[in-house]
Formats: C-alpha cells, sequence, structure tokens
C-alpha cells in the first residue's frame, strides 16, 4: 500500500458531502511509485452534484521514460488537466464500470462504494498521458526503428478505460 507520505490516497464521499459547497480542496505532493521516477503535483476540486462527483483540476509533474529508439532514459514533463465523473450509485448495470455522460466525459461507477481511490485515479490519468511512441529528443536516431505495431503494448492496467457508449 502507499502510505509512505502523508499525501491522502482515499476521500470518503462523506468528507466531500461536508465540506462548504459540497466542495472539497485537495491536493497531492509526491510521487506516483508505480511509474519511474515520477513525481506529481496536483491540485483537485471534488464537488458532490447529489448522484454525482465531478473531481477537477490541474496535475503537473515529470516521469521518467525510456526512449523506443536509443533506449536511454529522459524526463518526461506532465502537464494536463483532469475532468471525472463518479457516479455514488449504478447507473446502468448491465453496462461496464465506465460509460460516456456527454461528448469526452466518462463516467465512473462507483457502485455504492462511500469513496474514492484518488491515488488511482492520479495514476491512471498520468498513463493516459504518457505518448504512444516515446522519443527522447528530435535528434534522436540511434536504433532502430520501432513500427507502431511494436509499439502497442497490452496493458491490464488500460482494462479500467475502456469505455462504453450508449448510442
Ligand atoms: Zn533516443
Amino acid at each position: 500500500m502507499h502510505n509512505n507520505d502523508e499525501n491522502l490516497k482515499i476521500i470518503s464521499i462523506d468528507d466531500i458531502e461536508k465540506s462548504s459547497n459540497k466542495t472539497l480542496f485537495y491536493e497531492y505532493d509526491g510521487e506516483i511509485t508505480e511509474l519511474e521516477d515520477c513525481k506529481i503535483k496536483a491540485e483537485l476540486e471534488l464537488k458532490s452534484l447529489g448522484e454525482y462527483i465531478e473531481v477537477k483540476g490541474t496535475i503537473e509533474g515529470k516521469i521518467k521514460l525510456e526512449c523506443d529508439r536509443c533506449l536511454s532514459k529522459y524526463d518526461y514533463d506532465l502537464d494536463f488537466t483532469l475532468d471525472e465523473m463518479y457516479a455514488k450509485n449504478s447507473l446502468y448495470e448491465e453496462y461496464g464500470q465506465e460509460l460516456e455522460l456527454k461528448s469526452g466525459q466518462f463516467v465512473t461507477d462507483l457502485n455504492g462504494a462511500k469513496e474514492i481511490d484518488i491515488y488511482d485515479l492520479l495514476y491512471q490519468s498520468v498513463i493516459l498521458q504518457l505518448p504512444n511512441k516515446k522519443v527522447c529528443g528530435i535528434n534522436c536516431n540511434e536504433g532502430l526503428f520501432v513500427s507502431d505495431d511494436e509499439m502497442k503494448i497490452p496493458d491490464e492496467r488500460m482494462e479500467v478505460f475502456k469505455n462504453i457508449k450508449i448510442e
């Protein structure tokens, strides 16, 4: 588990509801230990909208990546915004755990859970930001060129991002 620093990893829905304007401000400043040299600073706003919890904010930081061409390690800057919705109770049980609410926004079903794993959200969102082709710089021409097919590394961690569109 990730108990090695003071950053909160889990946020209870109760705490969000009890905050003024039902909005909880959350900061994370630390490592994502599952990723190499990944250090981020996240400033998020968790807001209760009745049946939904909206999580919005910005994430900045860096991560160490390995160049696909020359295999050397390089720093990659992270700077992106997060906009996630959680449904407190299962909305569409017959579908998967995520579904599209409106264009570009996905809802994660909490299935009645009383807390949000904010660390996992940060971890998953960083993974989504990583480039498909990792190249250390525009001047890198070492080694063999890697084809697109070889770049598609199956990653079971991405399974949670399989989205189901409801027509
Ligand atoms: Zn390189």
